[in-house]
């Protein structure tokens, strides 16, 4: 793909579409949308997105968004723009990702077609052990025994992740996409409904002095909505990393009170060492595609299962005519497109939780996964009137798994942004702490990471070993799933992803087939209902009219369960040039762009 993507993909198409899409593709409409920035008021189906004509970023804080697109305006680069921006979340919206943490990032280079992928997933230091989350007696640990303090914490990627990037694409110095965070951190920025509520219903987040004095006050009482917030520790970590580079975070003081507070978490140390820190390196990886129709759909592969997953889900979805089932004017999807999709999601989740994890270590059948000839196979498993109940995984490329079944984690962390500046490069990045404030210990002003438990706890099952079981230097399986879409000319017509743990990639699914199949606005597509399926009963977002169906898929054969589904979808569409930007209402995300 990379460099020959815009000059290969008309011919791909022609090949792809012969092979294996059916005759559903028509024209994409130009949705209809309004200058204004989506509207709270609005019934949740009838708010539109954000339109420009030149860059935009959605993203999921609107202190991030000004910072983004104030350095697009200064002529900044999509990468530019992702670092200003992430900076600024690591302050405003500590709970979901930061420079503690990792994450992963696809960029688009509208110059020469070059897709590239940036893994900057979190690696398990040389102290990790396959069974470091067993306790004495060979049992699991109770899942927040095990975030809370050190044992959880990975050697941080995102700002290697960032720094690399920024080589390769940054237009403006490094030094100036720090300032916006640091005077923010400064002066001080006021907490949100949402910060909050996290901070006020977290059990743990008292449990480390230094954590505890930042986020509530002397009585103990989490900081008031309002409430003017600053970080000077934060902005002296950062003027550090903006004058010395990300060198200055993976060595010297900083990665040393790293060292030492993990050493020091209570009830729960570990061992994290100044070596795993100066060692850490950002993977460039190949991307994971796969043409959905008349589109060329590109995900992010192993360490993560997001790409794969999404894309088996989709060509098993290529067998059915899902553009005939269109939402009504309710907003509401069409029973059977809900069947059809937690179908499709069923058999693929069988196949990650048997396949996949970090592609360094396990081998991973990708190939065989994405093979149209394997997901036509198992398209035909489905049936349109029945639900198979718990799916069983395939054998993609001839391959079976050697492996017992992996879990799947959920968080109300992490964060997604797309970002188009205006020479047309495209961001979707994906990054995270994990768990909504990750290991619950600060240093230097930002959280670390508890992505170490994203790792299976138990590294055999029944004897079988777990493919993503613990070990030194490994990535733990992740469900991001940032995502460029292509057209037939090889330019990018979609940036989408989410948090939600490994309902992301439900949340993902359900708005590519929104926004490509259903040509709704980005906008509605965010803010319909969610539903999702991981080779378990089917989950309809609470609390929302989707419920409704509910009756009619137990007919079906589907079991139904009811739950909060907070995701945070943040997008862009580009319909004729036109860039259309949709934010999660369910967040605190906005889309802006001139
Ligand atoms: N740690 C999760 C993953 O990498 C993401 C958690 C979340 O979305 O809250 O898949």
């Amino acid at each position: 793909m990379n460099k020959l993507l815009k000059s290969i993909l008309p011919v791909l198409l022609v090949l792809s579409v012969g092979a294996c899409a059916k005759p559903t593709a028509r024209p994409v409409a130009e949705p209809k949308a309004q200058p204004e920035a989506a509207t709270a008021s609005a019934q949740p189906h009838q708010r539109q997105s954000v339109r420009a004509e030149k860059s935009m970023i959605s993203v999921a804080n609107p202190h991030a968004a000004r910072a983004g697109r104030a350095i697009l305006r200064a002529g900044g680069s999509a990468i530019d723009a992702a670092i200003a921006a992430q900076m600024v979340l690591n302050l405003v919206e500590p709970q979901s990702s930061g420079i503690g943490g990792g994450g992963f990032l696809m960029h688009f280079n509208a110059k020469n077609g070059d897709l590239a992928a940036y893994d900057g997933r979190e690696t398990a230091p040389a102290s990790a052990t396959p069974d470091m989350f067993l306790n004495t007696d060979g049992q699991p640990l109770a899942f927040f025994d095990a975030v809370v303090g050190g044992l959880s914490v990975g050697v941080p990627g995102a700002l290697r992740m960032l720094e690399a990037a920024h080589k390769e694409h940054g237009l403006l110095p490094w030094a100036k996409l720090f300032e916006d965070a640091i005077r923010l951190a400064e002066g001080g920025f006021t907490v949100s409904e949402r910060l909050h509520k996290l901070v006020a219903g977290d059990r743990y987040l008292k449990r480390h002095r230094t954590t505890a004095a930042y986020f509530y006050d002397d009585t103990g009482a989490p900081w008031p909505v309002g409430h003017i917030l600053k970080n000077p520790e934060l902005a002296a970590t950062l003027r550090q990393i903006a004058t010395g580079g990300a060198d200055a975070f993976y060595q010297g003081p900083i990665a040393q009170a790293m060292v030492d507070t993990v050493s020091h978490g209570i009830g729960n140390p570990g061992g994290l060492s100044l070596a795993d820190l100066s060692a850490y390196k950002t993977i460039k990886r190949e991307p994971a595609c796969l043409f959905y129709r008349k589109w060329l759909v590109c995900g992010f592969g192993p360490p993560s299962s997001g790409g794969l997953t999404t894309l088996q889900i989709l060509g098993m979805l290529q067998s059915f005519d899902l553009g005939s089932m269109k939402p009504g004017k309710d907003g509401l999807p069409d029973v059977r497109a809900v069947h059809l999709i937690s179908e499709a999601a069923r058999l693929a989740f069988a196949d990650r939780n048997a396949f996949i994890a970090d592609e360094d270590f396990v081998a991973v059948p990708s190939a065989g996964m994405l093979d149209p000839g394997y997901l036509e196979r198992r398209a035909a498993e489905i049936s349109t009137s029945r639900s198979i109940g718990r799916a069983a995984p395939g054998t993609p490329g001839g391959k079976t798994s050697q492996f017992a079944p992996g879990t799947s984690s959920l968080g109300l962390s992490t964060t997604h942004m797309s970002i188009v500046d205006a020479n047309g490069n495209a961001v979707s990045m994906t990054t995270s702490i994990e768990n909504a404030f990750g290991s619950r210990m600060m240093v230097g002003g930002f959280l670390l990471n508890n992505q170490l438990t994203d790792f299976n706890f138990r590294p055999t099952v029944d004897g079988r070993p777990v493919a993503n079981a613990a070990a030194p230097g490994k990535r733990p399986r992740s469900s991001m799933s940032p995502t460029l879409v292509f057209d037939n000319q090889g330019r990018v017509v979609l940036a989408i992803g989410s948090p939600g743990g490994s309902r992301i990639i439900g949340y993902v699914v359900k708005t590519l087939i929104a926004t490509l199949d259903w040509e709704m606005d980005i906008q509605q597509a965010i803010d319909m209902p969610n539903f999702t399926n991981r080779n378990t009963p089917t989950d309809l977002e609470q609390g929302t009219a989707i419920e409704t169906l509910a009756d009619k898929l137990k007919a079906l054969g589907q079991e139904i369960r009811t739950r909060p589904m907070t995701s945070g979808l943040h997008g862009i569409h580009i319909v004729d040039g036109v860039l259309f930007g949709g934010a999660d209402q369910r967040r605190e995300g906005v889309a802006l762009g001139d």
